[in-house]
């Protein structure tokens, strides 16, 4: 009690010390859902209307915000952010007339130099016997249609958003941020244990004490460490110098040379530590925004479901991990990916990309998380708790505030080509699976959301299975 009474307090300061600071998602849930849709008919729909902007999303203003503090924190090396943010805008336009001229410049003086970068976005071979004329006009005529690489969008995400993000992290508001998730993640922490060791499956081979040594030591935050954030200086320094120094006139920084140089900056070994993931705006300081909540319903709905998923991955891996937890694996694997399967099938969704093997660890650590999250939040807070929007109950804020974060465009709604089933087949079956839900919403037995439970999941608790997945290897038989 007495953990919970500092977190609320420092976070209320939190609010108060930002004054334009707002709890994005509780004007959403005030102004956006759509009352003419039944919750217990077809949830996401309720929660995310048909004709919602993107614009207007929870996840698009978290990034609207994080865009306009970070704007306060750039530093006088904006302007060397600003000149690649303009060649980043050309590859969003597939116009290339900025960057066609900085390649016949670079070309000039490094001839292979400006091929590799030719080859590299474009994915096509280019020859060194051909002219600067030549490349250059080849790359303005195939980079429009350029399919880029996983490794070309990263480099070019932390050209664009680099600088911005070391000079936000160094904030008070990216402190507070930190403050805020850390202490949250402490005591969900505690959550995660007391579940696990009720588990009966995990405590094969000592399986629990294996997972609280790894929750202690081994599960970190995506936190910049004061080390990291030097080092990423120092990769930007030398990429403003370097990339200065390769055309003829040597004033004006070149767009080829800064991808070039941070390509080799950042490869392997080279990186400043593992922290790419303080590039990525969806995980890091955009989420940690959904903090900024003196409601516990709306902090466990919202950011506690983010973090419980993320947690829950270490937990339900799969057969790919390299990691030894997945000898402790259960069985519910089979129960999970029938529900997603055919939530997908009711709802309309893409159901050769949702409710599939592919997608079965992220429905998995979704099911695990909401429902540990609640617990958490059930015991803590949900008694003891007043709603602050009419029309909404407590228990309901909870589920409101989780769906609230995900609404996004139909296409991704309904499933595409990735490791995660469609937004609204995962909030539409995880719904289903809740009880806490139907009673939440008073939802009739018949009601298709509730009709749309295929059997019950349970994953971890007294009642999981005890079965472990198959496996083709054994368990190694040390360090176990
Ligand atoms: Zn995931």
């Amino acid at each position: 009690m007495f953990g919970f009474s500092v977190f609320l307090l420092s976070l209320l300061a939190t609010t108060t010390a930002c004054n334009d600071t707002e709890d994005v998602v509780k004007t959403f849930l005030q102004t956006k859902i759509d009352r003419n849709v039944d919750p217990c008919s077809d949830f996401y729909a309720h929660v995310c209307p048909v004709n919602l902007l993107i614009a207007e999303t929870v996840p698009s203003l978290l990034s609207q915000f994080y865009i306009r503090e970070a704007k306060k924190f750039q530093s006088e090396r904006g302007e060397f952010t600003e000149l690649m943010q303009e060649y980043i805008d050309e590859f969003s336009s597939r116009s290339f007339r900025k960057t066609v001229n900085d390649l016949l410049e670079v070309c000039d003086v490094d001839k292979s130099k400006a091929v590799d970068f030719a080859s590299t976005i474009t994915q096509e071979s280019f020859y060194m016997n051909k002219t600067c004329e030549e490349i250059s006009y080849e790359f303005g005529i195939l980079a429009p249609n350029a399919t880029l690489t996983y490794e070309a969008r990263r480099i070019l995400k932390v050209l664009k958003n680099g600088r911005r993000e070391i000079e936000f992290s160094k904030s008070e508001l990216a402190q507070l941020l930190n403050k805020n998730e850390k202490k949250f993640f402490e005591i969900f922490k505690d959550e995660v244990r007391n579940t696990f060791s009720e588990t009966p499956w995990l405590n094969y081979r000592n399986g629990t004490d294996f997972y609280l040594d790894f929750l202690k030591n081994r599960l970190s935050l995506l936190e910049k460490s004061q080390e990291v954030i030097r080092a990423w200086e120092m990769v930007f320094e030398k990429l403003k110098v370097s990339s200065q120094h390769c055309k003829p006139n040597n004033t004006i920084p070149s767009f080829v040379c800064a991808f070039k140089e941070l390509e080799n900056l950042t490869k392997d070994g080279a990186r400043p530590a593992s922290e790419f993931g303080m590039f990525g705006l969806d995980l890091n300081a955009v989420n940690y925004i959904l903090t900024l909540t003196d409601n516990m319903a709306r902090l466990y709905g919202g950011y506690g479901n983010v973090i419980g998923h993320e947690m829950m991955h270490t937990f339900y891996s799969s057969a790919g991990d390299t990691d030894l937890l997945k000898y402790y694996f259960t069985n519910s694997s089979q129960c999970v990916t029938k529900q997603f399967a055919a939530t997908c099938k009711e709802f309309g969704g893409n159901c050769i990309f949702s409710g599939t093997a592919t997608t079965e660890e992220e429905d998995g650590s979704d099911l695990a998380a909401i429902r540990l999250v609640y617990s958490d939040f059930e015991k803590r807070h949900l008694h003891n708790e007043k709603s602050d929007i009419e029309g909404i109950t407590t228990a309901q804020m909870y589920f409101y505030s989780f769906a609230s974060t995900t609404c996004t465009d139909i296409v991704e709604a309904l499933g595409m080509d990735d490791v995660h089933s469609g937004w609204k087949i995962r909030v539409n079956a995880l719904m289903s699976q809740m009880d806490e839900f139907k009673e939440a919403f008073q939802c009739a037995g018949d009601s298709r959301m509730i009709r749309s439970k295929v059997e019950h999941c349970s994953i971890f608790g007294s009642d999981a299975p005890q079965t472990r997945k198959h496996f083709n290897s054994a368990p190694p038989t040390e360090n176990i």
